[in-house]
């Protein structure tokens, strides 16, 4: 049954990214002790390793944000 596998296969392809999905959010979400940026290990209550960084994921943000909405926040 060729087209019940592609429906399988579709499905599945949807769900593993919606995991993968719900995986960067709960990072974004809980980010401290590592690096949101380049995901470098560092202070305990810290999101960023340093300033760079930190600049470098919000313009990050702003572009994917872009993308998404066609408009910046
Ligand atoms: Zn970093």
């Amino acid at each position: 049954m060729p087209d019940e596998l592609d429906y399988i296969s579709e499905r599945t392809e949807k769900e593993l990214q919606l995991r993968i999905d719900a995986e960067r959010n709960r990072k974004v979400e809980a980010p401290k002790g590592t690096c949101l940026y380049c995901y470098t290990v560092c202070a305990p209550d810290a999101s960023f390793c340093d300033d760079e960084c930190a600049e470098e994921y919000r313009i990050e943000q702003d572009i994917k944000q872009f993308q998404a909405t066609g408009r910046r926040g």
